[in-house]
């Protein structure tokens, strides 16, 4: 991200940005983008990015729980062919 690197305050933003996302809070509202031209289309991007992710990776659980749906998947279906 070479073109942020002159402001303090993006690389600051940028720091914070997957702990806001994690949070679940609204980064649409977080004070920097108010003010800032280059964070907001750099969030437009991530945010096509992540519907896109959303399309290819529906399922919503954590990927722990993922793998025990996986992992019981597997069980049932070894209990079936073993039938
Ligand atoms: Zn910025």
């Amino acid at each position: 991200m070479k073109q942020f690197a002159n402001n303090p305050r993006c690389e600051e933003f940028h720091s914070q940005l997957a702990d806001i996302i994690g949070s679940g809070e609204m980064i649409a509202n977080h004070p920097h983008l108010q003010s800032c031209e280059l964070c907001r289309a750099l969030l437009a991007d991530l945010n096509v990015i992540a519907q896109a992710a959303r399309q290819l990776f529906p399922v919503q659980d954590p990927p722990m729980a993922l793998w025990g749906n996986i992992e019981s998947a597997i069980a049932r279906q070894d209990a079936l062919d073993r039938r």
